[in-house]
């Protein structure tokens, strides 16, 4: 991958640098790092608060809205790499099998056009 879009990998390699040039994986528990990823998916959903879905779809347009949501967006995939890491969990592969399995829960035959619980299907 290039240096603007390096893979998930390379992400975490300089993730790591980063928090060792400071002294800062004593600080990093598993437990932090749970609390901090969801620290952050909750300051994703405070650029919700007080608007209507149309208002933030809306807002979602514009340069500062869409700078702050790449910052948040950020923001909790690093920690869900550093979290990845202290598991020793492949995210991408997690993730590929978590896709195969919902494919499973919710076939498309019975799923389509539904907001529906896999039990409830
Ligand atoms: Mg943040």
């Amino acid at each position: 991958m290039t240096e603007d879009r390096p893979s998930l990998q390379e992400l975490t390699k300089r993730l790591l640098e980063f928090r060792d040039a400071r002294d800062w994986r004593q600080f990093h528990s598993l437990k932090d790092l749970v609390l901090s990823l969801n620290l952050e998916a909750s300051e994703l959903l405070e650029l919700t608060q007080w608007k209507s879905e149309a208002e933030f779809e809306s807002e979602a347009e514009s340069e500062a809205m869409r700078r702050r949501l790449a910052e948040e967006c950020s923001d909790v995939l690093l920690y869900l790499l550093l979290i990845a890491e202290r598991i020793g969990l492949d995210i991408q592969v997690a993730a590929s099998q978590k896709i195969a399995a919902n494919e499973v829960k919710y076939p498309v035959s019975r799923a389509r056009g539904k907001a529906t619980k896999y039990t409830k299907l």
